[in-house]
């Protein structure tokens, strides 16, 4: 796969629909402009990939619209070498975005397909701070937790419970939430030891479900 001055053309033009759309941080966009997303579509929708809109990846799950994947990145207010766990690793590229900005990201994925082809881009992409596990992230990774900052990228019925407690104090849990077709983005920062959170809510949006347990 070739990363041609085309493909950058159309990231500079996405970049520019994101900061129109509201997106305003500057290191987020950055990173939208440098990530070749192309790389991470399914070859019949290739053509798409600089499209602001969510695109088919294999076994029926998506990748998020850019406008998603940007909002939830500057959600996260993302420093260098911050540890971020991500739930959901789907095509990759939410988890490569991070890797861009500099974050130490473990990105766990139930799907095994998906895992596998993820695992072989972040090799191509040389992004040795981009680790990525075949899990259930309802579990969160407690071997590598507490986190900075924890990103689910599919719909959960609630908060899991084991992602607030790998939080550092101070971290943020930043997951979709809800039971309908449409979820509420939540921001909940962890403020203390004895179970103190801040919740904020971003409005709606539309994710795959986040499901129980591994799939082949
Ligand atoms: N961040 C992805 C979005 C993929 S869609 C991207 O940038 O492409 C959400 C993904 O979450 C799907 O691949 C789905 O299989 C995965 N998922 C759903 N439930 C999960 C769970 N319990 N643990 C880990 N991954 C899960």
């Amino acid at each position: 796969m070739q990363d041609t001055y085309r493909h950058k053309g159309l990231r500079r033009r996405l970049v520019d629909e994101l900061q129109t759309m509201g997106i305003q941080d500057e290191k987020v966009l950055q990173a939208i402009a440098t990530v070749p997303r192309h790389f991470f579509f399914e070859r019949t929708f290739v053509q798409f990939a600089y499209e602001n809109a969510a695109y088919p990846i294999d076994k029926n799950q998506t990748i998020s619209q850019p406008y998603t994947v940007a909002f939830q990145t500057t959600l996260l207010q993302v420093k260098k070498r911050e540890k971020i766990l991500e739930v959901g690793t789907g095509s990759g590229y939410q988890a490569a975005v991070l890797g861009v900005l500099g974050a130490r990201v473990y990105s766990v994925e139930r799907i095994k397909s998906l895992y596998q082809s993820a695992k072989v881009l972040f090799e191509a992409l040389g992004m040795r701070n981009v680790r990525n596990y075949y899990r259930d992230g309802h579990k969160g990774m407690g071997e590598f937790a507490p986190f900075d900052k924890i990103l689910v990228t599919a719909a959960a019925k609630e908060i899991p419970i084991k992602l607030l407690e790998q939080l550092k104090i101070g971290g943020f849990l930043v997951i979709p939430v809800g039971k309908g077709r449409q979820q509420q983005m939540l921001r909940i920062q962890k403020t203390s030891e004895d179970n103190e959170y801040i919740e904020e809510n971003f409005g709606g949006f539309s994710f795959v479900p986040m499901l129980d347990g591994r799939e082949v």
